[in-house]
């Protein structure tokens, strides 16, 4: 599904077939986690293949393996080059791409001995599907600022996001939705959460998320629609009496949430803020001159 004979992977400056690559099986990533990553989506537009927010996601890389300590060797521009060349190699358009930042040998609990980036991109479609998601309060939480950098999106921390999303589907649910370690709402495995109540949006603030890039885009975007928006620190409570809600992240774009612990909101989807939202950003992905404008 992900690499067939044919397919090239960026690995430290070179394009190599997927299918002759191996790894050090003493990786300190493999081991322990000890790595990031991103996810960036690539979208097929009238001025030819776009890659949507490039620069951000590499920017986020970056900072991701400043936070842990991970020697980042590679500049912004050369991995978004190498990002378009990927993707034209593999003949690819509406892509999903997967940088990787990994350690090499160090069975140690110390700095990495070695660090390498490997990009895969592959065709992937709606990530969390196109219907509306049916979520239940995750029993797991986010894991505490404390204990990890919550803002990093670090290899290692994607374990409490497949526990969750584990838990949720053998529960019969679409997806999960953890809270904070203080029992507020932070987000889902792998999106943020935004909710609608009387014609207001409201998201959980920085602190115990990802800073996602598309919670970013559509704040962006609710503000050129003028809808007003509060970050904050918000309940479950609060979420079960809202009108609608909605999930964004690159992989799951904007998505609808029909329940949580199959309590409906009331807002026909096609009548919330979240549509509104999910329509606009559908169009800006699509639009590098659009996306021109906004930075
Ligand atoms: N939260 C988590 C835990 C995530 O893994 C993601 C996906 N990267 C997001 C939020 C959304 O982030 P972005 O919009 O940058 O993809």
């Amino acid at each position: 599904m992900y690499f067939n004979n044919e397919t090239l992977l960026y690995l430290d400056g070179k394009f190599v077939k997927a299918n002759d690559s191996t790894t050090n099986l003493y990786s300190q990533t493999l081991h322990y986690g000890y790595g990031a990553f991103e996810g960036i989506r690539s979208y097929e537009t009238e001025h030819g293949t776009k890659v949507f927010k490039a620069e951000e996601h590499y920017e986020r890389l970056k900072k991701s393996c400043e936070l842990v300590k991970i020697p980042f060797n590679y500049t912004v521009q050369e991995l978004v080059e190498a990002t378009y060349e990927l993707l034209e190699k593999n003949n690819l358009k509406n892509a999903y791409i997967r940088p990787l930042v990994y350690c090499g040998q160090n069975m140690s609990l110390s700095k990495p001995t070695s660090v390498s980036v490997l990009i895969a991109a592959w065709d992937w479609g709606a990530y969390l599907g196109e219907k509306l998601l049916r979520l239940t309060v995750s029993s797991y939480c986010r894991p505490h600022p404390k204990s990890i950098h919550i803002e990093a999106k670090v290899c290692g921390h994607y374990v409490n996001s497949i526990l969750a999303t584990n838990e949720a589907k053998d529960n019969g649910f679409d997806e999960a939705l953890l809270l904070d370690s203080d029992g507020f709402l932070a987000e889902g495995p792998g999106a943020n959460l935004f909710f609608e109540k009387d014609g207001k949006l409201f998201t959980p603030q920085f602190g115990n998320i990802l800073p996602g890039i598309t919670r970013s885009t559509v704040l962006e975007l609710a503000d050129e629609l003028g809808l007003e928006v509060e970050q904050g620190k918000f309940t479950k409570e609060d979420l079960f009496q809202a009108d609608s809600a909605f999930y964004c992240g690159t992989a799951a774009e904007v998505v609808g949430i029909a329940s949580v612990d199959d309590c409906q909101f009331p807002t026909n989807w096609n009548d919330s803020l979240g549509k509104k939202l999910q329509n606009a950003y559908s169009l800006l992905v699509r639009d590098p001159l659009k996306q021109n404008h906004f930075n």
